[in-house]
C-alpha cells in the first residue's frame, strides 16, 4: 500500500480524497483564515500536481475550472497526487480585489518569510504547505479587471520541462514569459519545479470558453504526466510568441475596440477607435506591430496611455488565427464536460 500524503500536519491515505484547511492568519475580527487545499492521493505512485487559482484574488475562471476538474470522471484512477488549490488569496477573493489587505499582490511576495509582511506570511505558509510538496505545477489567472485575455499560456520556454508542459496543455496559443520577481513560478522555478501560467478572460467574471479550454488543458498536462488515463494522440506542437507588446491610448476618450480576441492584425490597421463622449472627435488607435490580439481593454472610458491591446508577435501569425478559431468553434460545440451545464454568454 502507497504511504499516505502529509499536508499541514494531516494524512491522506492512498486511494482519497481530503479537503484540508491550512492556517494562515485570522481576520482582525479574529475569525479564523485559512487556504483550503483538496489532495486527492491516488493508490498508485506519481507526480504530485498543484493546481493553484486565484492568487489574484478576482480572477474567477480558475475557481470554476477546479470546481469542474474535482468531478472529472478521469481522475477516478488517479495516479500520484492532486493538489487543488481554488483560492489561494482568500483575503482578496473576500473583496473582490486582486490584491491582499495590505494592498500588496501576493504573487509578487513569493518565496515569503515568515516575519515579513502580511503578503510574505501567506506567501511563505503556501509554499511550505503546499508548493514544496509538488513536482508539477499550473497557477491559473485570468486578465485584470475591465481586461480579457485570449486562452493563453505563458510560461518560462526557456526550461524544457516547463515548455513541455505548456504544450501538453493544448491551447493555440503559447507565450514566453520571463519570471517576476516574487511570482510563484519564479519560486517554483528555483526550487526545480516546473509550473506554467493559463491566462483567460477577465477578472470578476466566469467566461464558459475560457473554463472548458482550461479544463481541458489541465486534463491534458495530466495524461502528459500519466497521471491519468490517455487515448494515444498526435503530438501537438503550438506555435509559441517570444515577445508581445500592449498598444495604448494615445489621448483620453471613449474607445471602442474593432477587432475581437484571436484576430491577426497588421501593423498600421485601424484597430480601435477614441471618440470624446460629445461627439466632436474622433482619432484612430492603430496596430504598432502584426501579431495575434492576445488581449484587450473592455472599459470603453479610457485615459491617455491606458493599456488597450495586448499583441502577440507571431511568424505565420495568420494561420494560428485560423487555429484559434477552430479551437473556439470546437470548444462552443462541444457539450460541457461531463453532465456539466454550460454558463450562458
Ligand atoms: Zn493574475
Amino acid at each position: 500500500m502507497r504511504a499516505p500524503f502529509e499536508l499541514a500536519g494531516e494524512k491522506v491515505t492512498a486511494g482519497s480524497h481530503r479537503f484540508i484547511q491550512v492556517p494562515v492568519a485570522q481576520l482582525y475580527t479574529q475569525t479564523p483564515v485559512s487556504i483550503p487545499v483538496h489532495v486527492l492521493h491516488g493508490r498508485r505512485s506519481g507526480p504530485v500536481l498543484m493546481v493553484s487559482a486565484a492568487i489574484h484574488g478576482d480572477e474567477l475562471n480558475g475557481v470554476e475550472i477546479i470546481r469542474r476538474l474535482l468531478r472529472h470522471s478521469a481522475l477516478r484512477n488517479l495516479r500520484g497526487t492532486l493538489l487543488a488549490v481554488p483560492v489561494v488569496n482568500v483575503f482578496g477573493f473576500i473583496h473582490h480585489s486582486r490584491y491582499l489587505p495590505d494592498r500588496r499582490d501576493l504573487n509578487r511576495c513569493f518565496p515569503g518569510s515568515e516575519s515579513g509582511s502580511l503578503g510574505a506570511r501567506t506567501a511563505r505558509m503556501f509554499k511550505t504547505a503546499v508548493l514544496d510538496h509538488a513536482t508539477h505545477g499550473i497557477d491559473l489567472h485570468t486578465g485584470a479587471i475591465h481586461r480579457s485575455n485570449l486562452p493563453q499560456v505563458r510560461a518560462n520556454l526557456d526550461n524544457p520541462e516547463v515548455a513541455d508542459l505548456a504544450q501538453a496543455f493544448g491551447v493555440p496559443v503559447v507565450m514566453h514569459s520571463e519570471l517576476r520577481e516574487g511570482s510563484l513560478r519564479e519560486t517554483a522555478d528555483t526550487a526545480g519545479v516546473p509550473v506554467i501560467t493559463y491566462e483567460a478572460g477577465e477578472a470578476l467574471r466566469y467566461d464558459e470558453s475560457c473554463v472548458r479550454a482550461g479544463l481541458r488543458g489541465v486534463i491534458n498536462v495530466m495524461r502528459h504526466l500519466e497521471m491519468v488515463r490517455s487515448r494515444p494522440r498526435k503530438p501537438r506542437q503550438a506555435q509559441v510568441a517570444r515577445s508581445s507588446s500592449w498598444v495604448r491610448a494615445e489621448n483620453d476618450g471613449v474607445f471602442r475596440s474593432l477587432v475581437a480576441l484571436g484576430r491577426y492584425v497588421r501593423e498600421g490597421e485601424c484597430i480601435g477607435r477614441i471618440s470624446d463622449p460629445f461627439g466632436t472627435t474622433e482619432q484612430d488607435v492603430v496596430a504598432a506591430s502584426d501579431g495575434i490580439l492576445v488581449g484587450r481593454n473592455n472599459l470603453p472610458l479610457v485615459h491617455e496611455g491606458e493599456a488597450l491591446f495586448h499583441i502577440a508577435r507571431y511568424e505565420g501569425g495568420e494561420d494560428l488565427a485560423r487555429k484559434v478559431e477552430s479551437f473556439q468553434n470546437k470548444l462552443d460545440n462541444h457539450e460541457g464536460a461531463e453532465d456539466e451545464p454550460p454558463i450562458a454568454p
